[in-house]
């Protein structure tokens, strides 16, 4: 039996490190869901846990039975799965690795004791700079790339089938295609291996007699690129979407057959890249993210992809961490 066949996540128990706006949504989004048995809430900011898992429990009357508890990081313990969303967020303006050197003395201080007591969980990075920070996590913790891995940009591809599936009036479910790279400016919107159903994207804009021009193809990468940005400068935050995509990511870890995702996970030799986090397509299932995907990717895909991997490894290599 290879190691990775050998080691099971159980994601009954769950903790979610950071309870503020993505934390408290993904919170709620599991209850509806139902994909655990016991959520257990911990923030720097005691008080706003405990409201949270007040607000919460009076969810339990209309969603499936949760336990639902408060903690500190140094109690968290026997989980099966740990989403640390804990961290500074973007204000308006800012990059997401404007958020770097904040975010990485934050994990600094609890990543080795929780990863500690957690020895046989699966992590899941979703604080900003997803890709850094998932190196970081794995830094601190030495354990392996199937067990710490980020949400990556599990998020940008649904905004991108999204809006595909907005241009041709289609259910989003219909649409296949991988937003890859950084979780973050430089990433690759794949429109070379964009389907709708069985038809390549321009087949099937050619059979309803739709025009997929240069600008309607600009327009739709700005506003994948751009969402987060535009948000948050309307609400100070984005959190539904990532909220329902923490809580795929989570269901597809407990389930034996494989998913394909674009999880943030160290490099392992696809595309000669080795030891940069980033996403490419991925393989999730109780076993962790256990597989990269080689894509066949147009000339520009490929360098696209490249330079954002440069980008992230540059902005981990000035934390002065080693690889
Ligand atoms: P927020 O400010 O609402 O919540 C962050 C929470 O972390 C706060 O409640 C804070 O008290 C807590 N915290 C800070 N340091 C802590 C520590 N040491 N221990 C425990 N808790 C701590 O921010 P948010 O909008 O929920 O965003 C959280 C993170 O998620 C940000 O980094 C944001 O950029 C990121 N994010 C990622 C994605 C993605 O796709 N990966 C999407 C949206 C947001």
């Amino acid at each position: 039996m290879s190691q990775v066949e050998a080691h099971l996540f159980h994601i009954d128990k769950v903790a979610i490190i950071g309870v503020g706006a993505v934390g408290a949504t993904t919170a709620y989004a599991m209850l509806q869901a139902g994909s655990a048995s016991e959520i257990v809430l911990v923030d720097l900011d005691r008080r706003r846990a405990e409201g949270e898992m007040m607000d919460l429990q009076h969810c339990l009357p209309f969603t499936e039975h949760a336990k639902l508890s408060v903690a500190d990081l140094d109690e968290v313990e026997q989980c099966g799965l740990i989403i640390i969303t804990a961290g500074a967020a973007q204000k308006p303006g800012e990059s997401r690795l404007d958020l770097v050197q904040r975010n990485t003395r934050i994990y600094s201080g609890f990543f080795p004791l929780l990863s500690e007591r957690n020895p046989d969980a699966a992590f899941m990075i979703v604080t900003n700079p997803v890709d850094v920070m998932t190196r970081v996590a794995l830094k601190l913790s030495g354990l392996p790339a199937r067990q710490v891995f980020g949400s990556g940009t599990v998020l940008d591809t649904a905004r991108f089938r999204n809006l595909i599936s907005q241009f041709f009036n289609i259910l989003p479910r219909h649409v296949h295609t991988y937003v890859i790279g950084e979780h973050g400016d430089s990433e690759v919107l794949v429109w070379s291996r964009a389907m709708i159903g069985p038809f390549h994207i321009s087949e099937y804009a050619e059979q309803r007699d739709l025009s997929l021009t240069p600008e309607v193809a600009e327009r739709i990468e700005q506003d994948v690129r751009q969402a987060a940005y535009r948000i948050i400068e309307r609400k100070g935050a984005t959190h539904f979407a990532i909220g329902l995509a923490t809580v795929r990511i989570a269901e597809c870890l407990s389930l034996s057959q494989d998913s394909v995702l674009t999880l943030s996970r160290r490099m392992e030799g696809s595309y000669r890249l080795q030891n940069v986090c980033l996403s490419i397509p991925t393989l999730v299932s109780r076993h962790g993210a256990h597989t990269h995907f080689e894509l066949d990717l147009s000339a520009n895909e490929r360098s696209a992809l490249l330079r954002s991997a440069e980008i992230v490894d540059e902005v981990y290599q000035s934390l002065g961490l080693g690889d």
